[in-house]
Protein backbone atom coordinates (compact mmCIF):
# COMPACT_ATOMS: atom_id res chain seq x y z
CA UNK A 1 0.00 0.00 0.00
CA UNK A 2 1.17 3.61 -0.66
CA UNK A 3 1.66 6.23 1.71
CA UNK A 4 -1.06 8.04 0.29
CA UNK A 5 -3.28 4.94 0.47
CA UNK A 6 -2.01 4.49 3.93
CA UNK A 7 -2.82 7.95 5.24
CA UNK A 8 -6.06 7.73 3.61
CA UNK A 9 -7.16 4.82 5.97
CA UNK A 10 -5.73 6.13 9.15
CA UNK A 11 -8.07 9.05 8.44
CA UNK A 12 -11.00 6.78 7.70
CA UNK A 13 -10.56 4.50 10.99
CA UNK A 14 -9.94 8.08 12.74
CA UNK A 15 -13.45 9.25 11.29
CA UNK A 16 -15.07 5.62 11.94
CA UNK A 17 -14.07 6.17 15.73
CA UNK A 18 -15.22 9.58 16.33
CA UNK A 19 -18.61 8.16 14.53
CA UNK A 20 -19.12 5.05 16.59
CA UNK A 21 -18.42 7.44 19.81
CA UNK A 22 -20.39 9.95 19.05
CA UNK A 23 -23.24 7.39 18.88
CA UNK A 24 -22.45 5.02 21.57
CA UNK A 25 -22.68 8.36 24.05
CA UNK A 26 -25.88 9.34 22.84
CA UNK A 27 -27.56 6.25 22.79
CA UNK A 28 -25.96 5.54 26.59
CA UNK A 29 -27.27 9.13 27.65
CA UNK A 30 -31.13 8.26 26.72
CA UNK A 31 -31.74 4.93 26.97
CA UNK A 32 -33.74 3.82 29.99
CA UNK A 33 -36.87 4.53 31.51
CA UNK A 34 -37.41 8.10 33.06
CA UNK A 35 -39.88 9.98 35.19
CA UNK A 36 -41.50 13.27 33.77
CA UNK A 37 -43.93 15.56 34.36
CA UNK A 38 -46.19 15.40 31.90
CA UNK A 39 -46.89 19.18 31.00
CA UNK A 40 -50.49 18.11 29.51
CA UNK A 41 -52.18 16.96 32.82
CA UNK A 42 -48.72 18.06 35.35
CA UNK A 43 -48.73 14.32 36.49
CA UNK A 44 -46.04 11.95 36.76
CA UNK A 45 -45.70 9.51 33.66
CA UNK A 46 -42.98 7.29 32.69
CA UNK A 47 -41.47 7.68 29.25
CA UNK A 48 -38.53 5.73 27.20
CA UNK A 49 -36.58 8.01 24.67
CA UNK A 50 -35.84 6.13 21.52
CA UNK A 51 -32.16 5.87 22.20
CA UNK A 52 -31.01 4.41 19.26
CA UNK A 53 -32.70 7.09 16.38
CA UNK A 54 -31.06 9.93 18.49
CA UNK A 55 -27.58 8.25 18.10
CA UNK A 56 -28.53 8.30 14.57
CA UNK A 57 -29.56 11.80 14.56
CA UNK A 58 -26.51 12.73 16.30
CA UNK A 59 -24.16 11.27 13.75
CA UNK A 60 -26.04 13.65 11.59
CA UNK A 61 -24.76 16.31 13.25
CA UNK A 62 -28.50 17.24 14.44
CA UNK A 63 -29.49 15.60 18.12
CA UNK A 64 -33.20 14.83 17.28
CA UNK A 65 -35.20 13.31 20.64
CA UNK A 66 -38.40 11.22 20.06
CA UNK A 67 -40.28 8.98 22.43
CA UNK A 68 -40.24 5.56 21.84
CA UNK A 69 -42.90 4.67 24.48
CA UNK A 70 -44.62 6.43 27.52
CA UNK A 71 -47.62 5.19 30.16
CA UNK A 72 -49.97 7.78 29.04
CA UNK A 73 -49.69 6.40 25.77
CA UNK A 74 -52.08 4.77 23.46
CA UNK A 75 -54.29 7.33 24.72
CA UNK A 76 -52.39 10.18 24.20
CA UNK A 77 -50.09 8.66 21.02
CA UNK A 78 -49.53 11.56 18.74
CA UNK A 79 -48.73 13.87 21.40
CA UNK A 80 -46.58 16.58 20.28
CA UNK A 81 -43.78 14.96 23.24
CA UNK A 82 -43.43 18.57 24.63
CA UNK A 83 -41.72 16.59 27.95
CA UNK A 84 -38.38 16.22 26.45
CA UNK A 85 -37.48 19.45 27.10
CA UNK A 86 -37.32 17.72 30.59
CA UNK A 87 -35.17 15.15 29.33
CA UNK A 88 -32.93 17.13 27.19
CA UNK A 89 -31.94 19.83 30.18
CA UNK A 90 -31.28 16.61 32.51
CA UNK A 91 -31.24 13.30 30.70
CA UNK A 92 -29.66 11.82 33.52
CA UNK A 93 -31.96 13.20 36.87
CA UNK A 94 -35.11 12.07 35.42
CA UNK A 95 -34.00 8.79 34.99
CA UNK A 96 -35.61 6.35 36.96
CA UNK A 97 -32.47 4.69 38.59
CA UNK A 98 -31.32 8.12 39.33
CA UNK A 99 -34.20 8.89 41.11
CA UNK A 100 -34.86 5.51 43.08
CA UNK A 101 -30.93 5.76 43.84
CA UNK A 102 -31.04 9.21 45.41
CA UNK A 103 -33.99 8.07 46.92
CA UNK A 104 -31.93 5.06 48.98
CA UNK A 105 -29.46 7.45 49.25
CA UNK A 106 -28.73 7.83 53.15
CA UNK A 107 -31.65 6.01 54.38
CA UNK A 108 -31.81 2.47 56.24
CA UNK A 109 -34.32 -0.20 55.51
CA UNK A 110 -37.52 -0.22 57.13
CA UNK A 111 -37.11 -3.67 59.11
CA UNK A 112 -33.73 -4.61 59.75
CA UNK A 113 -31.98 -0.85 59.90
CA UNK A 114 -29.51 -2.20 57.35
CA UNK A 115 -27.99 1.35 55.47
CA UNK A 116 -28.57 1.13 51.89
CA UNK A 117 -24.73 1.54 50.24
CA UNK A 118 -24.32 1.68 46.71
CA UNK A 119 -27.47 0.39 45.02
CA UNK A 120 -26.64 -2.44 42.36
CA UNK A 121 -29.73 -2.99 39.76
CA UNK A 122 -28.27 -6.50 38.61
CA UNK A 123 -28.09 -8.02 41.74
CA UNK A 124 -29.94 -8.17 45.27
CA UNK A 125 -31.87 -5.40 43.99
CA UNK A 126 -33.44 -3.09 47.09
CA UNK A 127 -37.29 -2.91 47.30
CA UNK A 128 -40.34 -1.25 48.93
CA UNK A 129 -42.57 -2.01 51.72
CA UNK A 130 -46.03 -0.76 51.77
CA UNK A 131 -48.00 1.59 54.59
CA UNK A 132 -49.60 -1.47 55.16
CA UNK A 133 -46.60 -3.81 55.92
CA UNK A 134 -46.58 -5.98 52.18
CA UNK A 135 -42.80 -6.19 50.49
CA UNK A 136 -42.92 -4.84 47.36
CA UNK A 137 -40.49 -5.13 44.43
CA UNK A 138 -39.90 -2.22 41.61
CA UNK A 139 -40.71 -4.77 38.78
CA UNK A 140 -44.08 -4.92 40.43
CA UNK A 141 -44.60 -0.87 40.12
CA UNK A 142 -45.78 0.94 36.68
CA UNK A 143 -42.62 3.56 36.22
CA UNK A 144 -45.77 6.32 36.35
CA UNK A 145 -46.32 5.56 39.95
CA UNK A 146 -42.49 5.96 41.05
CA UNK A 147 -43.49 9.72 42.53
CA UNK A 148 -46.23 8.61 44.40
CA UNK A 149 -44.38 5.61 45.76
CA UNK A 150 -41.40 7.03 47.32
CA UNK A 151 -43.93 9.40 49.57
CA UNK A 152 -46.10 6.73 50.97
CA UNK A 153 -43.77 3.60 50.88
CA UNK A 154 -40.73 2.89 52.84
CA UNK A 155 -37.24 1.22 51.81
CA UNK A 156 -36.31 -2.26 52.07
CA UNK A 157 -33.20 -4.14 51.87
CA UNK A 158 -32.51 -7.31 49.46
CA UNK A 159 -32.94 -9.50 52.46
CA UNK A 160 -35.86 -8.00 53.76
CA UNK A 161 -37.87 -8.36 51.40
CA UNK A 162 -36.98 -12.37 50.49
CA UNK A 163 -37.51 -13.33 54.05
CA UNK A 164 -41.00 -11.56 54.25
CA UNK A 165 -42.21 -12.51 51.24
CA UNK A 166 -41.72 -16.12 52.20
CA UNK A 167 -43.02 -15.13 55.71
CA UNK A 168 -45.83 -13.94 54.18
CA UNK A 169 -46.27 -17.09 51.27
CA UNK A 170 -45.37 -20.02 53.83
CA UNK A 171 -46.52 -18.50 57.37
CA UNK A 172 -46.66 -21.93 58.75
CA UNK A 173 -43.14 -22.79 58.06
CA UNK A 174 -41.93 -19.55 59.32
CA UNK A 175 -41.10 -19.41 63.77
CA UNK A 176 -39.97 -15.94 64.68
CA UNK A 177 -37.00 -16.43 67.19
CA UNK A 178 -38.27 -13.68 69.64
CA UNK A 179 -42.02 -15.32 70.03
CA UNK A 180 -42.03 -18.06 72.60
CA UNK A 181 -42.14 -21.49 71.39
CA UNK A 182 -45.83 -23.56 72.88
CA UNK A 183 -43.64 -26.71 72.74
CA UNK A 184 -41.15 -25.20 75.43
CA UNK A 185 -43.05 -23.88 78.05
CA UNK A 186 -42.93 -20.19 76.53
CA UNK A 187 -39.04 -19.64 76.83
CA UNK A 188 -37.82 -17.85 73.76
CA UNK A 189 -35.15 -19.57 71.60
ZN1 LIG B 1 -33.55 -5.14 55.82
Amino acid sequence: MTLAGLLLLAVFLIAAALVLTIGMRTWLRYRGQRVIECPENHAPAGVEVDARQAAVSALGGRLELHLKDCTRWPERAGCDEACLRQVETSPEGCLVRTVLARWYEGRTCALCGAAFGEIHWHDHKPALLTPDGVPRSWAELPVDHVPEVLQTHRPLCWNCQVTESFRRRFPELVIDRDEPDSRDSGVSR
